[in-house]
């Protein structure tokens, strides 16, 4: 239910459940049902919100998604370089969940996960053609039915209008965050709280930063080819070669980038403060997936499922939660359930868990689910404790399942699965109960005439080839 003007101290638990989610119809069903409640709540207490003034309205929500940053690169996940000052100070307010994972490793299923609090089988946004489906209900789209006024801004194309995500989204654009300033003048004293996506693409490959940083973490000495898309590319393809040093040398030109982003944070940080509105708007800082420096021979991401490219900062600073670290495992399934359960929304039922409802003693922490299948990378994983299954299924990959002990060999260098039969047919069975151990076939694809020379333009530029 909809509580008039008090959504902050109404907290809606509800249980997880990983198998409710699967169901899209059913989720459609009580969306309307739930726009319907929120007519009816909104008729009764028009009165109340009339007189309560802005105290009694939701928070604003800022989400701050920072493309490919993992997150042992910065200092609050335990980096010794300084590639995120800005990050750091906030996240000492904020609630930081230490083991926050993607549930892919490249941008669009990974985004789908966070927008509906679904993993890949039940959304289906999973190909390089995939279109997030009209027919599932995003965070941005529950938002507006609660009166929350929707501006995205994203730097990836992957994440635009053409590939679905422009769903409940007043305005969209893919613009520079300049038009950030240009959109609060405008709603200065407009009456109802805003959500604001701000989709970040730096450090995304190419690395290229600005000189300033690039003298910063002496990333300036890296040939200019390495500056490239198409040089990772090339690693990645096995068409280059990389030196002895070319791992460290890349490396440092993406913290250069990590924290050339860093600062465009605090500035938004500075913005909302020097707004008043740092003390009334939710602020949602990560990543979409990580990036891979030859730990596992391969660059880039969006080829395989090692931590690399799944481990990412998760940090939510929530007007009225006390500063805390979260050990217990968080995923991109839980942003949406875990941000509506604050702002007092009932939410629909998703795979994901509100990570602020009290947890019973004695609860198991969750599983971690992932999948890719992406330019002929298909694998799929899963996390129990500390145990990690991962079953490539992909001619680049092979097809027999690894397992790995995170505790014991956090850096996954030793293959378990033949010492370990037993727990990895356990594991594959989880695997089987969340559709994970077979094909996702998309929900929807775009033909490549549908997406227009601007768009393929921005893709290549990310080096997503034609
Ligand atoms: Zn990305």
């Amino acid at each position: 239910m909809f509580a008039c003007g008090a959504g902050r101290a109404t907290r809606v638990r509800h249980a997880a459940n990983p198998n409710a989610a699967a169901d899209i119809a059913v989720q459609k069903a009580r969306f309307a049902a739930a726009l319907v409640l929120l007519f009816v709540s909104l008729a009764g207490c028009g009165d109340d919100r009339a007189v309560g003034g802005p105290a009694d309205r939701r928070p604003n929500v800022v989400l701050y998604v920072v493309d490919t940053v993992r997150a042992d690169r910065l200092g609050v996940y335990g980096y010794e370089k300084p590639t995120s000052p800005r990050l750091d100070a906030f996240a000492a307010g904020a609630v930081v969940f230490e083991n926050a994972y993607a549930q892919s490793s490249w941008t669009r299923p990974a985004m789908a996960s966070l927008f509906t609090g679904l993993l890949p089988p039940a959304h289906r946004t999973v190909g390089r053609r995939s279109v997030l489906p009209e027919d599932v209900t995003t965070l941005a789209e529950i938002l507006a039915a609660n009166g929350y006024e929707g501006m995205g801004l994203v730097r990836n194309p992957n994440v635009g209008r053409a590939f679905g995500f422009a769903q409940g989204f007043t305005r969209f654009r893919s613009e520079d965050r300049e038009r950030v300033r240009l959109w609060l003048d405008e709603r200065q004293d407009a009456g109802v709280p805003f959500f604001l996506y701000l989709h970040a693409i730096d450090p995304h490959g190419p690395y290229d930063p600005a000189p300033e940083f690039e003298q910063m973490f002496d990333a300036g000495d890296a040939p200019a080819h390495y500056r490239t898309v198409r040089y990772l590319l090339e690693l990645n393809g096995g068409e280059a070669e990389p030196d002895e040093g070319t791992a460290e040398a890349l490396s440092r030109l993406y913290d250069a980038e990590v924290a050339q982003n860093d600062r465009a944070f605090g500035e938004l940080l500075d913005e909302l403060e020097a707004r008043g509105l740092a003390e009334d708007t939710a602020v949602i800082h990560v990543s979409d997936h990580g990036e891979e420096f030859e730990e596992h021979g391969r660059w880039e991401h969006g080829v395989s499922l090692y931590e690399e490219v799944l481990r990412i900062p998760l940090v939510m600073r929530l007007p009225g939660v006390p500063a805390q670290r979260v050990e217990p495992p968080a995923q991109h399934v839980d942003v949406l359930p875990t941000l509506l359960g604050y702002l007092g929304i009932e939410a629909l039922p998703t795979d994901g868990r509100d990570l602020l409802a009290e947890r019973r003693r004695g609860d198991d922490p969750p599983d971690v689910y992932t999948h890719l299948d992406v330019d002929g990378h298909r694998a799929s994983s899963v996390i129990r404790g500390r145990y990690k299954l991962v079953l490539p299924q992909s001619p680049s990959q092979g097809t027999a399942p690894m397992l790995f002990d995170l505790e014991a060999d956090p850096g996954e260098l030793d293959d378990l699965a033949t010492e370990q039969p037993r727990i990895v047919e356990r594991m594959l069975g989880l695997l089987a109960d969340h559709d994970l151990a077979g094909d996702v076939e998309p929900a929807v694809e775009i033909d490549d005439a549908q997406i227009d020379e601007d768009v393929r333009r921005r893709l290549r530029a990310l080096g997503y080839v034609d």
